[in-house]
């Protein structure tokens, strides 16, 4: 063979003059391999984790895995039309949602888009979906009350603004309904409430915002569907993309509210994902990050500090269980990020106690230091009346001669199950509540048949709107119940009870 060193020398030197360029060329890469959502992609080195990508047909993806000789996304929309060989072009960017007022009211997908019928979105402001929680620096503690406006969860597991507070319960125990009525409840306060649907079923979704929309909550609510008929990566997406939208108000100062209804699905897009990404799988076949998956959500709820405007965002995440298992795994890991939990149980939600909060594995670990004055005066004996009515009245079945003690603790127990039962889509007012609990726990439904006394409840509220509206005034006030309020509301008791009737 005869070679010509001159050749060689031209062709080393050729590839030096083109080493920089075939670097510039590597903004574009080719798919190697498609499927189930997910593509491998070839010859994109300088991809970030979290990048969108641009296939062909206006399909984008986005990178989750990088590895050393290819890429992993997921795409964004179907993959019919894309096909091995295809050119992928990097656009530099990472997934972004618009933000803002515009958002208000609006219907939108993961990606922000919308889905309502009602037009574009008119905003020129978008924000990345993916960044890091406030630190503690920028935060202070929690010390404003979120009323749910409803009895149970006010009274015994009370949240406060920019707190995480899960619910969590098997299917079919109220557990949506207590957050859209909290969302309900927010009306006039300046709450604004983000409500994320996460692989739900289409009509699902469809009769939220119509219950919203009947009771006008859709004038400061945002709706973030991703339904169940959806790619596993925009369910993925979606919590992520509202809290974002959220964040644009609490850093503007303002309260924000958002529920993630479930994350129990979440966490199923997400392994599903993992696993045709072929991460290696882990307990319950979920990848090892799915602990970092709800931990870098949730932790971006917060209330920050006086500096930053002393905006929040309160968190409701919803997990449902299989018969009552919170041992389950994504379960413990996200009561362990949260602070505190409302839990529903099959038992009582079928025995009628609805909202069914099982008062004995419910806690709220920071809203108590947000309860209004009056109401913490009023509703300290409430967990415990109810422990020893659970404890006494599995015991009473057995005997018959009961000591009064314990007759008149059964009684008051029973009283109480009562008094903390509430209808959807009827959010009481805190002072309401207050004075409601009052009758209640300072005894005076004790002669008041146990199926009356809802109609009493009724009845009271009726004849305190009407003849003592001043009571429910001073109730919020700061001092909360003094002695002359006090007076004024045994008063309004009293007088309500003389003239009522069981029915
Ligand atoms: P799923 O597991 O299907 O998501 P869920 O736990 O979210 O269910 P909901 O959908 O909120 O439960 O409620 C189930 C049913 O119970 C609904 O039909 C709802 O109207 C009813 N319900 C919920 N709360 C109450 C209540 N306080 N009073 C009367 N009915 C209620
Ligand atoms: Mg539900």
């Amino acid at each position: 063979m005869n070679l010509k060193p001159e050749e060689i020398s031209s062709v080393i030197k050729s590839q030096i003059s083109s080493y920089k360029t075939q670097l510039e060329v590597s903004e574009v890469g080719t798919v190697i391999q498609v499927g189930d959502g997910i593509a491998r992609v070839h010859g994109l080195q300088k991809a970030m984790a979290g990048e969108l990508l641009e296939f062909p047909n206006d399909i984008f993806g986005m990178v989750l895995n990088l590895e050393e000789d290819n890429i992993g996304v997921v795409l964004l929309g179907s993959d019919q039309f894309i096909k091995e060989g295809d050119v992928v072009k990097s656009s530099g960017r990472v997934v972004e949602v618009p933000v803002g007022d515009a958002m208000v009211g609006r219907v939108v997908n993961a990606l922000g888009q919308p889905i309502d019928g009602k037009g574009p979105i008119t905003t020129d402001k978008f924000r990345p979906v993916e960044r890091t929680a406030h630190g503690v620096m920028s935060r202070k503690s929690v010390d404003t009350p979120l009323q749910t406006g409803q009895k149970a969860i006010d009274a015994m597991v009370p949240i406060g603004r920019g707190q995480r507070e899960l619910i969590i319960g098997d299917r079919q125990t109220g557990k949506s309904s207590i957050a859209i009525d909290t969302i309900i409840n927010q009306k006039g306060s300046g709450v604004k409430c983000i409500y994320v649907a996460i692989g739900q079923k289409a009509s699902t979704v469809a009769n939220i915002v119509a219950t919203l929309e009947k009771f006008g909550a859709m004038e400061y609510t945002t709706i973030v569907a991703s339904t169940a008929s959806e790619l596993a990566p925009l369910q993925y997406l979606s919590p992520y993309s509202g809290v974002t939208i959220g964040e644009e108000w609490m850093e503007a100062g303002q309260d924000v509210l958002i529920i993630y209804d479930d994350l129990s699905k979440h966490a199923v897009a997400y392994r599903t994902m993992a696993l045709l990404l072929r991460r290696p799988p882990g307990r319950e076949a979920y990848p090892g990050d799915v602990f970092y998956l709800h931990s870098r959500l949730l932790e971006r709820a917060a209330r920050l500090s006086e500096d930053l405007g002393a905006g929040s965002i309160t968190a409701l995440p919803i997990i449902e269980t299989q018969a009552g298992d919170i041992s389950a795994y994504i379960a413990t890991n996200v009561i362990s990020i949260t602070d505190g939990q409302i839990f529903t149980s099959t038992d009582l939600f079928n025995s009628g106690v609805r909202p069914a909060v099982n008062p004995g594995l419910s806690v709220s670990r920071v809203g108590g230091a947000a309860q209004i004055k009056a109401m913490k005066q009023i509703a300290g004996p409430i967990r415990v009346e109810l422990a020893q009515y659970r404890a006494l009245a599995s015991f009473a079945q057995f005997g018959s001669d009961l000591d009064t003690a314990t007759q008149n603790a059964l009684i008051q127990g029973e009283r109480i199950v009562e008094i903390l039962k509430q209808g959807i889509y009827k959010p009481m007012s805190v002072a309401e509540q207050v004075v409601v609990l009052y009758a209640a726990t300072r005894k005076y439904l004790m002669d008041i048949p146990a199926h009356a006394v809802r109609q009493f409840e009724a009845e009271l509220l009726e004849f305190v709107n009407t003849r003592y509206s001043d009571i429910l005034k001073d109730i919020i006030k700061p001092a909360g119940i003094t002695k002359e309020l006090d007076d004024k509301i045994k008063t309004a008791i009293e007088q309500c009870k003389a003239s009522f009737r069981p029915e």
